[in-house]
């Protein structure tokens, strides 16, 4: 990937921002989960809810730490409407497929105001692998606002790395669509191949450029919703 300069890279924040705020990628359905700034949180029976929790506090870390406050978070444990969603999801090897269960959350009638739901994102943790994806431990869409977490086998007992997994999921989430390494070059930032936006997660914590882009994702969602 090429270099690009810092006011290009924030561009793209604000830009990708409207784009996701008009909802240009669909027309019925703009990205609104965050409108009432409630995330609920799903889980399989077979995980703990210590560990539904570590999820949530690492998602809570991450809000802060590109200050966005303000998000409640309510565990729902195994509620039967999202193991419904997750058993249409599952494939006939048991894996789940992500972006199938995503689109049920996105058009699912507890999030439609209009029949007496309300807008919210769902994590959603589950034992199953992901579809012909049995690396990767979870994905998110920022469109739909759904993390789904694949925990199989022992996964659930890697505390450590799963709360990096899901502070970076979280930045998916929060409008980071792309892993830090696939724009190495930005002028005006120093590369930190620490930054917990790699695929490996090997590190905690947001580079600069990284938590630049999701604060000023946020910023121009504000100033739109303002107008
Ligand atoms: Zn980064
Ligand atoms: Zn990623």
């Amino acid at each position: 990937m090429d270099s690009m300069t810092k006011d290009t890279w924030l561009y793209t924040s604000t830009h990708n921002a409207k784009w996701a705020y008009e909802g240009r990628h669909n027309p019925q359905f703009p990205m609104c989960w965050w409108i009432n700034k409630e995330i609920r949180i799903f889980w399989e029976k077979g995980v703990p809810e210590a560990v539904a929790r570590l999820i949530e506090g690492a998602c809570r870390d991450r809000l802060r730490e590109c200050e966005l406050p303000g998000m409640e978070f309510q565990l729902w444990g195994s509620h039967s409407s999202v193991m419904e969603q997750i058993q249409r999801a599952l494939t006939n090897n048991d894996e789940i497929d992500d972006e199938l269960l995503a689109d049920t959350c996105l058009k699912e009638s507890w999030r439609d105001e209009s029949n007496g739901g309300r807008q919210h994102a769902d994590i959603i943790i589950t034992r199953h692998p992901l579809i012909n994806d049995h690396a990767s431990w979870a994905s998110a869409s920022a469109l739909k606002g759904v993390i789904t977490f694949a925990l199989h086998s022992d996964r659930i007992d890697d505390h450590d790395f799963l709360r990096r997994v899901a502070k970076h999921e979280m930045a998916h989430m929060l409008g980071l669509m792309w892993h830090c390494n696939e724009h190495k070059n930005v002028e005006g930032y120093d590369y930190n191949p620490q930054c917990n936006l790699h695929w490996e997660c090997s590190g905690e914590h947001l580079c600069l450029k990284c938590r630049d882009f999701i604060f000023w994702w946020w910023e121009q969602f504000k100033y739109l919703s303002s107008q």
